[in-house]
């Protein structure tokens, strides 16, 4: 199985829906621990890229990524910018070239895009962000297609691992970000960063099934 370019621009569009329709709530868990403006930030973020994807239905899928998450940067503020920015660069690094992509490449290449995204930010998981999300979501993909799962269902266990991932980070204290200043204050209240992350994980599924 494979995912094909125009896939991954239904991918991103899918997305950007899903934050403008779960906007507030998103906003609200950031007032919880931060300063409220997560899905302010990220839905202008997307809406920019969503408005650039007809310009790049010719251009291969790492090329699309990479200016989805150049835009990206540039439009959003606040610390979830550059790291959201990075997760699409550096997974386009990893697609240079490709209309299409073997369910293998996909899973390498987003596993690439959180490397990227961990190095950036120093996050491990645990710390209470957005990598609570992605880096179980990314080893549970590439565990599940190496022992050859078809891709939806590797997809489906994926998102399964972020909603874990999420969860979770209402039962940790912050190590990073914004959320660390209030500390054990912050417990019982879930990241939007790794929310947000788990909602990506969903969208892709949403596309593929
Ligand atoms: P701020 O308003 O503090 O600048 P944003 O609201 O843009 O930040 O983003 C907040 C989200 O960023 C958090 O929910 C968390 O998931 C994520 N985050 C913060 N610091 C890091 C980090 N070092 N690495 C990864 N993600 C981080
Ligand atoms: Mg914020």
């Amino acid at each position: 199985m494979t995912i094909t370019q125009a896939q991954t621009a239904a991918w991103i569009q899918s997305y950007a829906r899903a934050v403008n329709e779960n906007v507030d709530q998103l906003n609200k868990l950031d007032a919880a621990i931060g300063d409220g403006d997560f899905g302010a930030s990220i839905q202008r973020g997307l809406q920019s890229a969503t408005e650039l994807l007809p310009t790049l239905s010719e251009e291969d899928i790492g090329t699309m990524l990479s200016k989805i998450g150049m835009k990206m940067m540039t439009v959003m503020g606040g610390t979830s910018g550059p790291l959201m920015g990075t997760l699409y660069i550096k997974m386009g690094s990893k697609a240079q070239g490709k209309m299409e992509l073997s369910a293998l490449e996909f899973g390498d290449a987003f596993r690439t895009g959180v490397e990227g995204v961990m190095q950036l930010g120093k996050a491990q998981v645990g710390d209470k962000t957005m990598i609570d999300a992605y880096a179980p979501a990314a080893e549970a993909l590439v565990t599940a297609l190496n022992e050859q799962t078809p891709f939806p269902i590797a997809v489906a266990q994926a998102t399964a691992a972020a909603k874990a991932g999420y969860e979770n980070t209402a039962k940790i204290v912050a190590r990073k970000g914004r959320a660390s200043y209030i500390g054990e204050r912050g417990l019982g209240a879930i990241d939007p960063g790794a929310y947000a992350g788990y909602m990506l994980l969903k969208s892709l599924s949403d596309v593929l099934l």
